[in-house]
């Protein structure tokens, strides 16, 4: 017999969140009893969504120089799952390993999704269009209230609730509003991999909306190379996505030809005898554009003056504050969340036995190519065996 109160089943573990890490820890989960409550009609909608559909699911890359976060703290949760071992889960579905060492799923990633939920409805209960508004606790038990009115109760809480970005996937910052009701710290969440819209000084981006250019950004004593592409509103493209983790107030360095220099750039103009917008390596368009920002004419190579070089060697340099960025409804994720010193190596909370945190909502933040689903199985896996292992030490006790 389950144990209950009054008629209330009490779960061995309630999952709040059916996304990627929520699924993840339930088919990991050695426990009696499992529920996971989901407050979208289907679970797992970002999955859905990921790589464009075809689920980047994980880099060959993986390591800790690709999150933002506690370096100690990630890379212990790194450690318990390989980028082979999560893949191997999946079998028999295929990933391509693909440019940046990213592996995508090769079908589409409502397979994931399907094996995921496959999975966890042997061992677990799903329980969707429940949205959990309340968590309290008292002695051992943790009481959940829906905002319809259910009551749960549970030994053990995994907070897998995601981060506010991409709203229209269920998404939600509960994660942040359950610890912080625990007296549990967290950092805001704020959006990241997302576009960065501009000033008044760089409102020139946006008359070259959908040129793309491969770039090196600096920031925040990082460098990171990929593509940058202009748009209506300023500046995305996977290298911008990427320095947008990073960056809090502040410029950003670009370099818009970073395999050149102003002496190659001569040679290059057929030792400046051709003009500038002739430059087979950057596009015309982004360089008229740029020479109106300077206020200077297109124009044989070696007929610019020592002062005018100066602005053109600005295509290496080029300092821009960004306004913001792009917002929530465009991030790919949510940076922030629950604060890492708040939380063991096994991602429970060291106020709060048995409340446990997995995914987005930690405040862990990987680049784009896999990073952060990687991270949200890893964390996933850790709080599961935790939860095992408790559990089974308990039924040591009583049967021993
Ligand atoms: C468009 C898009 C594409 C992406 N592509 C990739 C990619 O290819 N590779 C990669 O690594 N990452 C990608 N990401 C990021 C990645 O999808 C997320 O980091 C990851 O899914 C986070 O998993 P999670 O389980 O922590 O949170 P989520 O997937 O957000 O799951 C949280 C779940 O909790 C539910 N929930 C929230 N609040 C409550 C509540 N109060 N009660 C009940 N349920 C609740 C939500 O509805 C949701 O289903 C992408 C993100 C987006 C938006």
């Amino acid at each position: 017999m389950r144990p209950k109160i009054g008629e209330i089943l009490i779960y061995d573990a309630v999952i709040v969140g059916a996304g990627a890490a929520g699924l993840f820890s339930a088919i990991n989960l050695r426990a009696k009893s499992v529920l996971i409550v989901e407050k979208n009609a289907l679970a797992g909608r970002k999955i859905l969504a990921s790589g464009g559909g075809r689920c980047n699911i994980t880099n060959a890359n993986l390591s800790v120089k690709n999150y933002l976060g506690d370096e100690n703290f990630i890379s212990q949760i790194l450690r318990r799952l390989s980028v082979d071992e999560l893949l191997s889960v999946f079998a028999p579905l295929e990933f391509s390993l693909e440019k940046n060492a990213q592996y995508f799923c090769k079908n589409h990633s409502r397979a994931v999704l399907q094996k995921l939920l496959s999975m966890a409805q042997k061992t677990c209960e799903i329980r969707t269009n429940c949205e959990i508004c309340e968590i309290s606790k008292s002695g051992e038990i943790f009481n959940l209230f829906s905002i319809k009115g259910e009551k749960f109760c549970a030994k053990n809480i995994i907070i897998a609730t995601g981060g506010p970005s991409f709203r229209a996937l269920g998404a939600s910052d509960s994660a942040l509003s359950f610890a912080e009701s625990f007296g549990i710290k967290c950092e805001k969440f704020r959006p990241a991999l997302v576009g960065l819209c501009v000033q008044k000084s760089e409102f020139w981006f946006k008359n070259l909306s959908g040129v793309s250019l491969g770039v090196r950004a600096k920031l925040a004593g990082r460098e990171i190379a990929g593509e940058a592409l202009f748009t209506h509103r300023g500046i995305s493209g996977p290298a911008i996505l990427n320095a947008s983790l990073f960056w809090r107030s502040g410029k950003i360095t670009l370099n818009c030809a970073p395999n050149h220099n102003m002496q190659s750039l001569e040679k290059t103009l057929n030792g400046g005898k051709k003009q500038l917008s002739s430059l087979p390596f950057l596009p015309k368009r982004f360089v008229l554009e740029f020479l109106r920002s300077q206020n200077l004419q297109d124009k044989i190579f070696s007929k610019y003056s020592p002062a005018e070089l100066e602005k053109i060697a600005r295509i290496f340099s080029y300092e821009f504050a960004p306004a913001g960025t792009f917002g929530f409804e465009k991030a790919e994720i949510s940076a922030g969340g629950v604060c890492t010193d708040e939380l063991g190596a096994d991602c429970e909370s060291r106020k709060i036995p048995g409340l446990y945190f997995a995914g987005e909502c930690i405040d862990a933040s990987g680049m784009l190519g896999g990073y952060n689903l990687h991270f949200a199985f890893a964390s996933a896996l850790c709080v599961a065996r935790a939860i095992n292992s408790k559990l089974s030490a308990r039924n040591l006790a009583k049967f021993g």
